[in-house]
């Protein structure tokens, strides 16, 4: 027969054994600020002020994520994402890394402002070491306003990082019941809870029946050559608009402010006036990299379609939208000036 004592320890062998299947699964929560974090006087008004709640607020405010996951706040930052720097994605890209690197957090969750996120999505594709899914996340409407789609966004974007399938899949930013992948997402509409999309390729899955549905997957060609770890600074890089009668000073006031770099955001496919052709001619002469985007939104910049790229020495920027061709132009440039290799990177990115 047992004694007590014996029957006291094989309960707590029992509880020992069983803790670990029914603990939760850990996620990394970073916030950044952003209308996710906004407030506003009333349900119906349109005014409110970005950044306000704190990250201990955020998940406090749904409790389903605490339901779900174990949570490990981090406010990284409190901005409205206009006012998002490089060095802060050098800070967010180097906690949410910390973070991933712990065995035990399954993935992370970066809550952050829309008009930039893009921006930072990409930044942390290429340059985050894991497989592990991590999730950017915002809102359109602050949680003070009626139809706010904060609370549904976060807990869609927790219970998309703890799912076995979000894995080795990069940076993805999931809104409005959808899932895109960070290389292909922009922002497209001003203030409608549908504001994101995917022009090239369309979304990467959907949120639906309480878990994320993938359907396909933006491959790049090569793995990053990219590492948070090894970076401490980036390289300034100017973005330049381009329009009709578009003037050169805009190129020559970058290049004078030390831009190493200029994106052009071309008329049509990548295309520049004269003007604005001749000053991009001069600052290679600077030593200054140019790559050729553009304006339009969606598609691809096709190399020497109207613009000699071989003789100028422009680097042509695919299907990149300008402000992400910015993020792996700066990337590219804390690794070399070589045309060809940064050229590569375009291609393969
Ligand atoms: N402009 C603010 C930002 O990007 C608010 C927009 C938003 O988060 O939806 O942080």
């Amino acid at each position: 027969m047992f004694k007590k004592s014996q029957f006291l320890q094989i309960g707590l062998l029992s509880v020992a054994l069983m803790t670990p299947l029914l603990a939760k699964p850990q996620v990394a929560l970073l916030a950044t600020g952003g209308t996710i974090a906004g407030a506003g006087h009333a349900r119906t008004s349109s005014q409110y002020t970005a950044a306000v709640v704190p990250v201990t607020q955020l998940i406090a405010d749904v409790p389903e994520i605490s339901a779900i996951a174990e949570i490990h706040g981090d406010q990284v930052c409190q901005l409205a994402s206009q006012a998002m720097t490089p060095e802060m994605w050098l800070k967010i890209g180097k906690q949410t890394q910390a973070q991933l690197d712990k065995e035990a957090i399954v993935g992370a969750v970066i809550t952050h402002g829309t008009d930039t996120m893009e921006e930072t999505a990409y930044f942390l594709d290429l340059t985050l070491q894991t497989t592990k899914p991590v999730v950017l996340v915002g809102s359109m409407r602050p949680g003070t306003a009626l139809g706010a789609d904060g609370a549904a966004n976060l807990y869609q974007a927790v219970k998309t990082a703890i799912s076995d399938n979000s894995a080795n899949r990069g940076v993805m930013v999931l809104m409005n019941d959808t899932i895109f992948a960070a290389r292909e997402v922009t922002k497209g509409h001003p203030f409608k809870p549908s504001a994101f999309e995917s022009p090239n390729t369309g979304p990467v899955g959907d949120f639906h029946d309480n878990a994320p549905f993938y359907l396909s997957r933006v491959d790049r060609k090569v793995e990053s050559p990219f590492d948070i770890r090894k970076l401490s600074a980036l390289p300034g890089v100017a973005i330049i608009y381009g329009y009709a009668g578009s003037s050169a000073a805009q190129v020559r006031a970058a290049v004078q402010e030390g831009a190493r770099g200029i994106v052009m955001a071309g008329v049509g496919n990548g295309n520049l006036n004269p003007d604005t052709e001749k000053a991009l001619i001069a600052a290679r002469q600077d030593g200054v990299v140019v790559v050729r985007s553009s304006r339009l939104g969606s598609g691809s910049v096709t190399k020497e379609a109207e613009v000699d790229d071989a003789k100028h020495g422009f680097v042509v920027g695919g299907s990149l939208n300008p402000q992400k061709a910015r993020v792996l132009l700066m990337l590219a440039l804390t690794q070399t000036v070589d045309l060809d290799r940064i050229q590569g990177y375009f291609d393969t990115l």
